[in-house]
């Protein structure tokens, strides 16, 4: 039997997805957060009458509707949030979106919970921190599918045996344009991602490619190796979720169905397994390319390896940014390529720190998005 699951994030993407396999499985839902209470949250907390339900934002009268709704109290703010995450015995999926998901995840480990996490900013932001709490024995499942899969590779494997991890790429929609041609693309091109199907910000960073940029320092975080020792390469049919190299030569690569339900379910089973909803996986007929990426049309990927080198508060900053950025880039203010532009100056600009506590990234995190915001009033 599963451990019940708590849902942060339960109106988005990852979070709608966790709870349709939770249901399918049959793990009871322990918890809800979700910004927002509106109709959808209201709609989960029905079907889950035994679940706690928190909210971190909407009006008085929006929980208030909510709680009529529903039938039952409405946690609101970040203790009720800390209080969720601390569920006893709960697997914690983090699909928060942002930086704000931090200090669930910090919470969730600090209750000797099992974090599912696929709230990569929170690793960027405050990897330090988590990896902290992890070498004093917490949990982490990582939900990213690059991470799954690199979760999977290593699984009775010595890392000391691990040379090198390997990132896929899909390249985004924009694979093989020009810089000039990037210049002119709208968000409704950029929010057509050609495999995956997910949340806004996520969608618009797979296209500048900031997105593998974030996953390479969530990977370096989660599995302690140096950045030389992480690469990406472009895989446009995102079939191989990401592998391993070791020592003697070996790969490792964890292949399926590009569906998040995969390594969702995986995270609340592990170390089991069960049969999913996802169509079954044919080899014959695919053809799996793989290519380098380029890195001269596509700036975000070196600028996320740079602010990890720094380390500090550079890879908060580097998040923060780019949430500024690309909300700049949805509302039609800044163009898709001034996104890289805004952080690649918001990093010049930001005074490196160091991160010993929350308080210092949420310190980083707002000088860096006071920067950012200046930037894109400059630039438009
Ligand atoms: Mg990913």
């Amino acid at each position: 039997m599963s451990r019940p699951v708590v849902v942060l994030g339960a109106t988005g993407s990852i979070g709608s997805q966790t709870i349709g396999v939770a249901e399918r499985l049959g793990i009871p839902i322990a918890g809800l957060l979700a910004r927002r209470p509106g109709e959808e949250l209201a709609a989960h907390a029905m079907r889950h009458p035994d679940a706690r339900v928190v909210v971190t934002g909407g009006t008085l009268d929006e929980r208030e509707w909510l709680e009529k709704t529903i039938g039952r109290v409405v946690g609101h703010g970040s203790e009720a949030v800390a209080d969720l995450a601390a569920h006893p015995g709960a697997t914690v999926v983090n699909g928060i979106v942002g930086a704000s998901g931090l200090e669930a995840s910090l919470a969730t480990l600090d209750a000797g919970n099992r974090l599912a996490l696929a709230n990569k900013e929170s690793m960027v932001a405050g990897g330090a921190l988590i990896r902290r709490r992890l070498e004093g024995g917490g949990e982490l499942i990582p939900v990213d599918s690059e991470h799954s899969a690199i979760h999977q590779c290593l699984l009775g494997e010595d890392l000391a045996n691990v040379s090198r991890l390997m990132l896929t790429a899909s390249g985004g929609p924009f694979r093989g344009w020009s810089p000039d041609k990037l210049a002119t693309v709208t968000p409704e091109e950029a929010l057509r991602h050609p495999v995956w199907d997910m949340g806004r910000r996520i969608t618009i960073d797979s296209a500048t490619l900031l997105n593998k940029g974030l996953e390479v320092i969530e990977a370096h975080f989660l599995f302690g190796l140096g950045y030389d020792r992480i690469e990406v390469v472009v895989h446009p049919q995102s079939l191989l979720h990401s592998a391993v190299e070791f020592v003697d030569g070996s790969w490792k690569g964890h292949l399926g169905q590009p569906d998040m339900r995969i390594p969702i379910q995986y995270a609340l089973t592990f170390p089991g397994r069960q049969p999913t909803a996802v169509s079954p996986f044919t080899f014959a007929g695919r053809t799996l390319e793989f290519e380098p990426v380029d890195r001269a049309t596509f700036p975000g990927l070196d600028l996320a390896y740079g602010a990890g080198r720094s380390g500090g508060s550079a890879p908060a900053v580097l998040n923060a940014a780019d949430e500024i950025a690309v909300e700049a880039f949805l509302q039609g203010r800044i163009g898709f390529t001034t996104i890289t532009s805004v952080i690649a100056e918001t990093l010049a600009e930001v005074p490196q720190r160091e991160i010993a506590d929350v308080a210092d990234v949420v310190a980083a995190d707002g000088e860096a998005r006071a920067v950012a915001a200046s930037l894109v009033a400059g630039a438009c």
